[in-house]
C-alpha cells in the first residue's frame, strides 16, 4: 500500500523515533506546532478512527497510554499537553493512516481554529 506512515513505520522513509513497541510507533512531527509534537500511530494500517472495529478498539487505549509515557519522558506531564486525532477533511486529516498528535511545551489555544 502506498502510505506515507506505513513507509515510516517500516523504515523506508526516515523519521525521528520517540517510542516503539509491538503495536505502535511514535516519531517527531516534521513540522512541529509546539516544542513537543509527536505522532503516535498503530503499526497496523487503518485509514482513520472510522476503520477501527469494536474488537480492535484496545489500540486506542494503548495509544493514550503511550502518550502519557512520552509526556512523562519529555516533561510535559507537569505543564500539560493535548492528544489530538484529526479525522476526515473537515477534521484536518491530511495523512490517511490513523495518527494521534501529542502536543505540549507551550500554552495551547482553545477552541481550535
Ligand atoms: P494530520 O494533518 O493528518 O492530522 O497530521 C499529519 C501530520 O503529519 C502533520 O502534522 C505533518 O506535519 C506530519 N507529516 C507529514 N509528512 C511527514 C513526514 O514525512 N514525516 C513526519 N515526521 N511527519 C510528517
Ligand atoms: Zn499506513
Amino acid at each position: 500500500m502506498d502510505c506515507l506512515f506505513c513507509k515510516i513505520i517500516n523504515g523506508e522513509i526516515p523519521s525521528n523515533k520517540v517510542y516503539e513497541d509491538d503495536l505502535v510507533y511514535a516519531f517527531k512531527d516534521i513540522n512541529p506546532e509546539a516544542p513537543v509534537h509527536v505522532l503516535i500511530v498503530p503499526k497496523k494500517h487503518y485509514d482513520s478512527i472510522l476503520a477501527v472495529n469494536d474488537e480492535e478498539l484496545n489500540i486506542i487505549g494503548h495509544i493514550n497510554k503511550v502518550a502519557t509515557i512520552i509526556a512523562k519522558e519529555t516533561g510535559i506531564d507537569k505543564s500539560g499537553f493535548r492528544i489530538i486525532n484529526n479525522c476526515g477533511e473537515e477534521g484536518g486529516q491530511t495523512v490517511n493512516h490513523i495518527h494521534y498528535h501529542l502536543l505540549g511545551g507551550r500554552m495551547l489555544k482553545w477552541p481550535p481554529g
